[in-house]
């Protein structure tokens, strides 16, 4: 059988070409990095809980309306999403101060923010991800206004539904990042939510405790990621309630 052929490999993710034009596999890796790849690790068990993960959430999303590039999990590691063109840059949301927006406006972690704010940072590693406005996003031709309209509708149609998701399990929806692709029906475009949805992407804690459910427990040297990212899965019923934090993850399908 012919080696089926890598598009991408990224920090989390490799991208393989899919079994059908216009499709491509996502597969889950386990290695984790954070502050610009400085810090790195591999984690075992991250590939194969973000990968269901992301599914249970797209999964949600395709069922309130909300368009996303993925069609289905193919296994363990990999799914199966539509192709689409990136658009270069990462959307975030946030409810709550934390992370780089407490340190640019000295705001506590934790504060409620008087209203889900979006802001945007242009993809570019080499430049650290920067914040951009919507006149940089213009200027250069990153974004039309109508996909801009497009994207923070989107941001915001994804914000309502994790949070309650969230909300639902006792974890508070601190903030996240999505990326937006383009898919080409004939003569027109649509916008989707692409790449993955995960506890790499958002701030999680419990609402009871604070205690965090998310990559800055790696970030931060807080414990253990994969209980961490186990615990998320088990309160939404991706994993089985009993399963035991320190065994591997067992999936239900
Ligand atoms: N985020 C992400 N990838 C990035 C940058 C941020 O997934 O390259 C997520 C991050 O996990 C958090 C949110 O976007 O949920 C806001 O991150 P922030 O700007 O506070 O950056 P950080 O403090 O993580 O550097």
């Amino acid at each position: 059988m012919a080696r089926r052929k890598k598009i991408y490999e990224g920090k989390a993710k490799i991208l393989y070409e899919g079994p059908e034009p216009g499709t491509i596999v996502q597969y889950f890796k386990d290695d984790a990095t954070a502050f610009n790849a400085e810090k790195r690790d591999v984690i075992e068990g991250k590939g194969v809980l973000n990968n269901r993960l992301s599914e249970f959430f797209m999964n949600g999303l395709n069922a309130v309306g909300v368009p996303t590039h993925f069609i289905r999990r193919l296994n363990m590691r990999e799914q199966l999403v539509r192709s689409c063109e990136i658009i270069p840059l990462e959307v975030i949301v946030r409810n709550y101060a934390a992370g780089s927006l407490s340190k640019r406006l000295g705001l506590e972690e934790g504060t409620q923010l008087p209203r889900p704010i979006v802001e945007y940072c242009f993809k570019d590693d080499a430049l650290g991800d920067p914040l951009v406005t919507e006149e940089h996003i213009a200027a250069f031709g990153w974004a039309s206004q109508q996909d801009m309209d497009d994207i923070l509708s989107l941001a915001l149609r994804v914000n309502d539904f994790l949070s309650g998701v969230m909300l639902a399990v006792g974890i508070r929806l601190v903030d996240f990042k999505i990326e937006i692709g383009r898919v080409y029906e004939g003569d027109f475009q649509r916008l989707v939510v692409a790449d993955e949805i995960s506890p790499d992407s958002c701030r999680l804690w419990d609402i009871e405790t604070g205690q965090k459910l998310d990559k800055d427990v790696f970030r931060r040297d807080l414990g253990n990621l994969t209980d961490a990212y186990s615990e998320v899965a088990r309160r939404l019923g991706v994993l089985p309630k009993n399963a035991s934090p320190m065994s591997k993850p067992t999936l239900i399908n």
